[in-house]
């Protein structure tokens, strides 16, 4: 095992035991990240799927994203793939457990688990898979719609580029969704590209 896997493996065992906001008492487990490879891509927070599999992009968002990857050509497991936010936040309706997006408090808690993985893996680009991922990455609130597709900087020097979460495209329909699922592969594209001198 390399001295990377090693620490990273060290990481999400911290990381299991993190009760450092409200989420970790609900939910069933910390969902860290998987994978490896110079170009890290961050979602929100785990979803149901992600909380009973404690594994990230799992569900349908999963899905569609596994599937704008294999358009792309590149295999799940040569990015890695993580979340601002590594516990399910949600409210009972019924049986059925619904996605709460989480708090600013709850991202700030967590903020220190991302830039640590950022920090051990050193990604040479980073996809910000919606606003809470954005705004967690770069410190501050990000307009998603205006600001995609955009390189972005980070405080530490990294390159940072801006696009939609798939979840924001699983709730639109037809051609409004596949016209909106390209201009997502458009985006996605640009993430191993960051501009020279960035
Ligand atoms: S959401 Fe993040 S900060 Fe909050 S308990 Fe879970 S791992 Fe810890």
């Amino acid at each position: 095992m390399t001295k990377e896997a090693r620490a990273l493996r060290e990481l999400q065992e911290r990381l299991r035991g993190c009760r450092e906001c409200p989420l970790g008492d609900i939910g069933t487990q910390t969902v860290g990240g998987e994978g490896r490879g110079p170009l890290m891509l961050v979602g929100e927070a785990p979803g149901d799927h992600e909380d009973i599999q404690g594994r990230p992009f799992v569900g349908p968002a999963g899905r569609l994203l596994d599937s704008a990857l294999e358009r792309l050509g590149w295999p799940r497991e040569t990015v890695y793939l993580t979340n601002a936010v590594k516990h399910f936040k949600f409210e009972m309706r019924g049986k059925r457990r619904i996605h709460k997006t989480p708090a600013q408090r709850e991202i700030a808690a967590c903020h220190h688990w991302l830039d640590e993985e950022i920090a051990l893996l050193r990604p040479k680009a980073i996809v910000a898979l919606g606003a809470t991922a954005a705004a967690s990455l770069l410190d501050r609130k990000v307009a998603v719609m205006r600001e995609r597709g955009n390189w972005l900087v980070r405080g530490d020097g990294r390159p940072v580029l801006v696009t939609l979460h798939p979840s924001a495209l699983l709730r639109l329909r037809g051609v409004e969704r596949e016209e909106a699922i390209e201009r997502w592969l458009e985006d996605l594209r640009r993430g191993t590209e960051p501009p020279p001198g960035i």
